[in-house]
This record gives structure tokens, C-alpha cells and sequence, in this order.
């Protein structure tokens, strides 16, 4: 069922505390923390709890939550004390999600190019 933890999902572990993360924010709602391959000084995921598999289906089933995750994104930033970041949402694995479980990576802390790779 939608939003229903999967026992194959490693953000759902990590949602749950059976996985550790270095977590920088919780919500009821939403958890953040910080990528293990950071790409740049700030480089933090913010997960929904529930389970979907990308934002897209996030946004579709459960649009608050999805506004609840974006909201933290801009938490985050304002933690790190970011004047400039960037919200990435990978959707596919053509454009390099390899994490089946919704994610915003946020990203800061140092020049951006535009286009992203
Ligand atoms: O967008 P994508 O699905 O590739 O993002 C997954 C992210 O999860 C990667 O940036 C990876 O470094 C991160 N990751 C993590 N902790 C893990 C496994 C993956 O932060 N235990």
C-alpha cells in the first residue's frame, strides 16, 4: 500500500533508526541528514518517513508531505546558512536516482554550475 514501509528499503531503515544516519533534522513527518558521498559542504537528504518511490508519486499521493519535505529543505539550508543552494530531486534512474524511496538532496556551500550534469 502507498506510503507503507518496505523491508527491502534502506531509507526506510534509516527513517525507522535501524539504518545510522547523521540526522540533522526530524519531523513527525520527515527526516534529514547528511549524504554519505557528500558533493559539496552542504549535501543533505531529506527523506519523507512514508515510503514512495519518488517524488513524483510522493507529490501525486501525498501533496502535503511532499510540501512538508520542501518545506525542510529550506530548514536545512537556513540551519547551514545557506544564501544559495540547490534542491535536486533525481527521478529515474537515467537521471541517477539509485534510491527507490522519495529524497531531496540539497546542496550548498559552494559554486553551482548550470546545467547539472
Ligand atoms: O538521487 P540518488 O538516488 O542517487 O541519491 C541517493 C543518495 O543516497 C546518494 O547521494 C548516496 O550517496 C546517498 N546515500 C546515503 N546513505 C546511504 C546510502 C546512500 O546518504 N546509506
Amino acid at each position: 500500500m502507498a506510503g507503507e514501509p518496505q523491508d527491502d528499503c534502506l531509507f526506510c531503515k534509516i527513517a525507522a533508526g535501524h539504518v545510522p544516519a547523521t540526522i540533522v533534522r526530524e519531523s513527525e513527518t520527515t527526516v534529514a541528514f547528511r549524504d554519505i558521498n557528500p558533493q559539496a559542504p552542504t549535501h543533505v537528504l531529506v527523506i519523507p518517513k512514508a515510503h514512495y518511490p519518488d517524488a513524483a508519486s510522493l507529490a501525486t499521493a501525498a501533496p502535503a508531505l511532499a510540501a512538508d519535505v520542501l518545506r525542510e529543505t529550506q530548514a536545512v539550508a537556513d540551519e547551514d546558512k545557506l544564501d544559495s543552494y540547490r534542491v535536486v530531486f533525481n527521478t529515474g534512474g537515467g537521471a541517477g536516482q539509485t534510491v527507490w524511496h522519495a529524497h531531496a538532496h540539497v546542496i550548498g556551500g559552494r559554486g553551482l554550475q548550470w546545467p547539472p550534469g
